[in-house]
């Protein structure tokens, strides 16, 4: 339509014309007044007609081959940006930033402008993320299920060195990726009581019923092979505005269900292995199992005619136990509206459903009080006595004990009654799988001893992946393209064909052009630092970087405890030869958090003190950088040297953020937690820095008498150190700030920071010595790249896919 442009600036391509053509007819503005926002728009429009046609054809082909489909189903999605995700899995990169170029707008400026999408906490829902990416990558027809929150993740602020929440407005310029699908809505219904009816039937008298409304977000596979739907879900009450109320002019009435309705949808509990024990929380979980069960449900019946091949051609994974009552909920389905028998419901939804655990803390370990749960979902509740009913008979038809009937049960009697959602799951599911080698088995061994005793073929391991997409070719090119360079295109497909880069590791031309990448991206980092928070570091330094939720068992507090010891060394000795580190941290902690806000303002009372003593010479800098995103994660993992991947051993799960910083290029320090330990198998002992106990070590200590106390008088560093804290070294405007954190750790150090410090602190030194070897960094740094292409989501999947859906 080059009609429309201004004389003299006939757009170059069809693609301008494209994007010039949608500013104008589908935004409104001309391309004078077009801004930044309008320029998005446009182009995202643009390129969605790509991203719908190939949506439509995939899902005409799973139609087509009357394919099993996959449904994931999770409270959290941490998807971050899209676009420039969508551009590089269709590869339109190019024409995209050329078209837009001779419009004079830069493809990456309004990248950056686009709002990360954060329909999540951590790494549980960046996860689901890479899952979407992995399964549309390699051709799996799939659906995500979750909820479209309002306010996703809070803005983190930091005021004076406290965090500060805000709420997210990632709506605030509508989102030109979603499609409202008004003809897939669903009732959801809560309260109110179980009847019995004259055909023998059960019927559920709801109390109060909302609408549940399907939002589509399209999710772009590589190569464009595949386009799969995310389908998030939105509450609206089922009378909008209630007429009669209306006309009696009581506007508040009238809107006071809509309200209602709409605070189901509003906000993500910002709780990461915390329990949040909040009905609004149970009835999120509820209303978006319930919506994505009906849906599932009915999209088989539509397609397949008979509910008894639901598992066939329905894998519905549970990402945790946040939609844990999808079990029930299915069970509901089957036996009160499909009227199947209890136990061929039953048989239907164990071959349908799995089950993913992602925490073994107790804290974090989901259970609702009884009475909460019987008034909010009273036929759930029967039906879930009917399920446990069945379950112990199998027990003690094994022989279980008294001491296991009530480990397995999904009832939790002791104290108040609770119900228990990881024994739901589990008894629901065919398949039970941790998400790392480690991980898995110690859920074997502590929480689920009982049901993997009961069922020992349930229980199995998926080690956690990234998508190489998003965390190598997207957010570091000058690595992808070096590696292009060397070794040719095949681990664009295929990352595990990085592995042929490790032949490069101690060729010093290569090394040299690696660590060029490197320093790149950490020049650019040291920019986008200054601009964002007038930090000065210089790229030459170490860059040390810890960025993940903020929580004690991670041990943020463990990092700035040796920043701490190590400034002080510096102080006493500053003739040595002291490696310059920057030392970067960021992350949010949940709200209600004490412990977790309070190191945050630690890290940044460490900073201002560290970087303003010139007895120091610039060698240490310490930053925390605000408001933690996916988007911020894409700019600070290409630029990291050093990886902090320290949590108590046998506490994380598997942890992702280690993979992304192995993956691009950081060497690791950690302990043996998680995927680490896989880790360190794949990239050699030798390339990884392991320090601490190990998790045997650490639950055998604990069982024989742990005492900090001794542990610290025994290491004057850290005793030192932690007399600086607590003493108000650090906040002397506030001297005690610290006296309680820190006494913790001389009380009880449940996450056992004292026993680790020497070695951690010996590490470290250690790194230092590699760092002035450059040489041997560079070519340990190229090792790591080459040997964790196993960590892609795409092998995860592949396993998932295998073992447990039987669709490849
Ligand atoms: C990868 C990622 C995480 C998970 O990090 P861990 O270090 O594994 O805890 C959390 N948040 C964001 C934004 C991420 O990208």
């Amino acid at each position: 339509m080059a009609t429309i442009a201004p004389a003299g600036q006939t757009p170059a391509t069809p693609l301008a014309d494209a994007i010039l053509d949608t500013l104008v007819h589908r935004i409104g503005k001309d391309q004078k007044a077009a801004r930044p926002h309008d320029w998005l728009a446009a182009t995202i429009q643009t390129v969605r007609n790509d991203v719908i046609e190939r949506w439509m054809a995939s899902t005409r082909d799973a139609h087509a081959k009357g394919a099993k489909r996959v449904y994931y189903l999770s409270l959290e999605f941490l998807i971050g940006r899209l676009l420039r995700d969508a551009l590089s899995n269709l590869d339109q990169t190019k024409a995209i930033a050329e078209a837009l170029a001779s419009l004079g707008v830069d493809l990456a400026e309004i990248e950056e402008i686009e709002p990360d999408a954060a329909l999540g906490n951590g790494g549980l829902g960046r996860l689901a993320a890479c899952f979407m990416e992995s399964m549309a990558s390699l051709d799996l027809p799939a659906y995500g299920y979750g909820i479209r929150y309002v306010n996703g993740m809070f803005r983190q602020r930091i005021d004076d060195g406290f965090q500060v929440e805000l709420p997210e407005n990632w709506l605030q310029h509508g989102n030109p990726w979603e499609f409202e699908r008004r003809e897939s809505a669903y009732f959801v219904g809560f309260g109110g009581e179980v009847v019995g009816t004259d055909t023998g039937h059960v019927h559920w008298k709801v109390g109060e019923a909302v609408e549940a409304m399907a939002v589509d977000t399209p999710m772009v596979g590589w190569r464009g092979k595949r386009v799969n739907t995310l389908r998030l879900w939105t509450a609206r009450s089922l009378d909008p505005i209630k007429l009669d109320a209306f006309n009696r002019g009581d506007f508040q009435g009238a809107l006071a269900d809509q309200l209602r309705a709409e605070t189901l949808t509003r906000v993500l509990y910002p709780n990461d292995s915390t329990e949040a024990g909040q009905e609004l929380r149970l009835r999120q979980e509820y209303f978006f199992s319930s919506a994505s069960i009906q849906d599932i449900v009915r999209r088989h019946i539509q397609y397949f005619g008979d509910i008894r091949t639901l598992s066939d051609k329905a894998a519905i994974q549970l990402n945790d136990t946040h939609p844990a009552v999808s079990v029930a909920e299915l069970m509901r389905l089957l036996v009160d509206f499909h009227d199947l028998g209890f136990d061929e419901a039953w048989d239907i939804t164990r071959a349908t459903f799995g089950y993913t655990n992602h925490t073994l803390l107790p804290e974090a370990l989901e259970s609702w009080p009884l009475p909460l749960f019987e008034r909010l979902l009273p036929r759930h509740m029967q039906l879930i006595y009917a399920i446990n009913a069945k379950l112990l008979r199998e027990a003690r038809a094994t022989g279980a004990d008294d001491r296991a009937i009530a480990a397995i049960s999904l009832i939790d009697e002791g104290g108040s009654r609770r119900v228990r959602m990881a024994n739901l799951a589990f008894a629901g599911a065919h398949s039970v799988n941790g998400v790392a080698a480690l991980h898995t088995d110690l859920m074997k061994q502590t929480v689920f001893a009982d049901l993997h005793r009961l069922y020992p073929d349930r229980i199995n391991n998926k080690t956690n992946g990234i998508t190489p997409r998003r965390w190598l070719q997207q957010c570091n090119p000058g690595l992808t393209a070096l590696i292009r360079e060397a070794v040719g295109d095949a681990f664009l497909d295929d990352t595990e064909a990085l592995e042929p880069l490790a032949a490069h590791a101690e060729d010093a031309a290569f090394q040299e052009k690696f660590a060029a990448v490197k320093r790149a991206n950490k020049a650019a980092l040291a920019q986008h630092l200054k601009d964002l928070m007038g930090l000065r570091i210089d790229p030459a330094a170490m860059f040390d970087v810890q960025i993940k939720r903020i929580h004690e068992y991670k041990r943020q507090l463990l990092n700035i405890i040796e920043t701490v010891a190590l400034y002080d060394q510096i102080r006493s000795h500053p003739e040595l030869d002291w490696v310059p580190r920057v030392k970067l941290f960021a992350g949010k902690a949940a709200s209600s958090y004490h412990n977790a806000k309070l190191i945050i303002k630690l890290a940044n009372d460490v900073a201002r003190r560290v970087n303003s003593d010139p007895a120091i010479g610039g060698l240490l800098k310490v930053a925390f950088v605000p408001n933690y995103n996916v988007s911020l994660a894409e700019k600070i993992i290409p630029a990291a040297d050093l990886s902090e991947q320290i949590s108590t051993a046998g506490m994380e799960a598997s942890g992702t953020g280690n993979m992304k910083f192995a993956l691009n290029g950081a060497l690791t320090i950690g302990t043996l937690d998680g995927a680490n330990v896989e880790i360190r198998d794949r990239v050699g002992a030798d390339n990884i820095m392991i320090f601490g106990l190990t998790a045997d070590e650490v639950a055998k200590r604990r069982a024989d008498g742990y005492n900090p106390r001794a542990v610290i008088e025994g290491s004057p560093e850290l005793a030192q150190a932690l007399s600086a804290i607590a003493s108000g070294v650090f906040s002397p405007d506030d001297r005690d700030r610290y006296k309680g954190l820190i006494g913790g750790l001389y009380d009880g150090d449940w996450f056992m920071l004292a026993a680790d410090f020497d070695s951690y602190a010996a590490a470290q030194r250690q790194v230092d010595g590699w760092w002035d070897d450059r040489g041997l960094w560079n070519a340990m740094a190229i090792r790591n790249v080459a040997r964790v292409g196993w960590f892609s989501s795409d092998r995860t999947i592949r396993e998932y896919a295998k073992d447990i859906w039987g669709v490849l």
